[in-house]
């Protein structure tokens, strides 16, 4: 009698621990066959980003290494998932493949395809959960709605069941002998070149689990009081989510049994991931639309200039620029900026939030369509949880001045305005011709004038969008 034998896939949830397909896998078949496919729609596509495919690639070799520790390995595939998964199969005699299933329009339609085929060669296809806290597909409303308010999708998500966190398994068995390992293709492989200098965490579940630990120990007591505050008080772990070298379903579950009002507002914010995960597995034309649909008749800047400045962190407005250029740095950029330099693209600039949704896919270590996009409509207010649209019209120079109030955060983003006077750093523009000298920051020459006026601008978003939502 053969071996029962099951593949397990891993996708975007690259670690041992908490991992309930693998988990499932060890514990029921007696060969198990972990599988990478490497899949290049997604690494070249329309959202590629060398520095996030780098940083996967690094936490994929890390797996590998982790699995072979533990007396297994993982195999390397690099072509479609449908065509690798259904030759592994046959190559190994599988008679099962799990999976941590995930939500977003892509990975349902890659999905539903790798199903029809197994089906075909009757395998069993085993999606598992892994990716989230808790299953988004449940919660409705009192009307059996989904929800596109984020409290009350908080409130019942508390409610849903949760599965156990899983230990990482101690052994796992060996591969079958005639399996392929594969080799992983490097970024030059791709045609891709790194291009973020100083990336914001090093990738792999033991970078991962150690950052977290960290947090647990220490800051999360004040997470609460300082998740706003630009030079610190958020985990920086979101890179580690994205590619699921941390479950999710583990981090809410130690945040809780810590215990205290700042483990308790983390455990909290875990939850928009859920809740945005929801919107777009409900709402997938999110991805192309504007949620709300009187907003997809707001007319939009081509503003090309203006554009290039705000990537690049030239727009005269400390806040915005410190932002831009910790995003192109590192590769991440506070919650706060993320919210400051949003709202100056599409309400300053007036540019279509999909053009800023699109620069921070390209950038972030952490950046993925479910979330992305989410925020990115928050932002613009097109999406979901919606509050008028001008409450969610930022004042660069205010909100600097509440959240970076010594200016620690622009100094160390912005080298230019580092000795400019703590009074005016908010405002470098307002500085005297002495004061700029001394500062060795002369406007307009080694710092940007600000590019545009912004109560101007923010009268002319204003009017854009009241001509759109003239109730809202
Ligand atoms: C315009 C814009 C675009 C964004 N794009 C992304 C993106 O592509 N990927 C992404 O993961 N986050 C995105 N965010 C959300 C948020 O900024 C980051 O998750 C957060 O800054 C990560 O830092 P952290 O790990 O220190 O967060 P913490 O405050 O420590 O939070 C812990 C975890 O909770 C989750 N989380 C926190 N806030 C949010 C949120 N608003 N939405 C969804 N999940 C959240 C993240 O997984 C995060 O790692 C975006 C926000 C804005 C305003």
């Amino acid at each position: 009698m053969p071996a029962s034998t099951a593949v397990v896939w891993f996708r975007r949830d690259l670690r041992v621990h908490d991992h309930p397909a693998l988990h499932t896998a060890v514990a029921e078949y007696e060969r198990v066959v972990p599988v990478f496919v490497l899949d290049r729609r997604l690494a070249t596509g329309r959202y590629a980003s060398p520095a996030r495919t780098a940083f996967m690639l690094a936490c994929v070799e890390e797996l590998r290494e982790t699995l072979r520790g533990l007396g297994g390995d993982l195999v390397v595939r690099d072509g479609e998932a449908v065509e690798e998964l259904t030759a592994l199969v046959q190559e190994t005699g599988a008679e099962a493949v799990l999976w941590a299933s995930d939500v977003g329009p892509y990975a349902l339609s890659r999905d539903k395809a790798v199903i029809a085929a197994l089906k075909e060669l009757d395998v069993a296809a085993r999606p598992q959960p892994g990716n989230f806290c808790a299953d988004v597909s449940k919660p409705r409303t009192g009307q059996g709605r989904p929800y596109t308010v984020f409290t009350p999708f908080w409130r019942t998500h508390a409610k849903l069941e949760r599965r156990p966190v899983h230990r990482a398994p101690s052994s796992v068995p060996a591969l079958p002998s005639s399996v392929r390992v594969g080799k992983l293709p490097t970024l030059a492989d791709l045609g891709l070149q790194d291009d973020v200098p100083e990336p914001v965490t090093p990738p792999g579940e033991a970078a991962a689990r150690e950052r977290f630990a960290d947090f647990l120990s220490g800051a999360v007591v004040q997470y609460e009081a300082r998740h706003n505050d630009l030079t610190g008080g958020t985990s920086v772990l979101s890179p580690h989510v994205r590619w699921g070298t941390l479950s999710v379903r583990e981090m809410e579950q130690r945040a809780l049994d810590h215990g205290g009002d700042g483990a308790a507002a983390f455990a909290r914010q875990l939850v928009w991931r859920d809740f945005y995960a929801h919107v777009l597995l409900l709402h997938p034309d999110n991805t192309q639309n504007a949620f709300q649909e009187r907003f997809q008749a707001l007319e939009w800047s081509d503003d090309e200039a203006g554009f290039a400045a705000w990537k690049e962190g030239r727009t005269g407005f400390p806040l915005v620029d410190a932002g831009m250029r910790q995003l192109a740095r590192t590769g991440w950029m506070h919650n706060r900026a993320r919210m400051v330099t949003g709202s100056f693209l599409t309400k300053d600039l007036h540019l279509d939030w999909r053009e800023g949704e699109r620069w921070f896919a390209h950038k972030l270590l952490d950046g993925e369509p479910l979330q992305n996009n989410g925020n990115w409509q928050w932002v613009a207010s097109t999406g979901v949880d919606p509050a008028p649209y001008f409450r969610r019209m930022f004042n660069p120079t205010t909100q600097a001045k509440k959240f970076d109030p010594d200016g620690e955060y622009i100094r160390r983003w912005v080298p230019e305005l580092a000795d400019v006077p703590p009074k005016r750093i908010h405002e470098p523009w307002t500085m005297s011709d002495e004061e700029q000298r001394a500062a060795g920051c002369v406007i307009g020459e080694d710092y940007p004038e600000p590019i545009v006026d912004h109560k101007a601008e923010r009268l002319r978003a204003m009017e854009r969008y009241r001509a759109v939502a003239p109730d809202a």
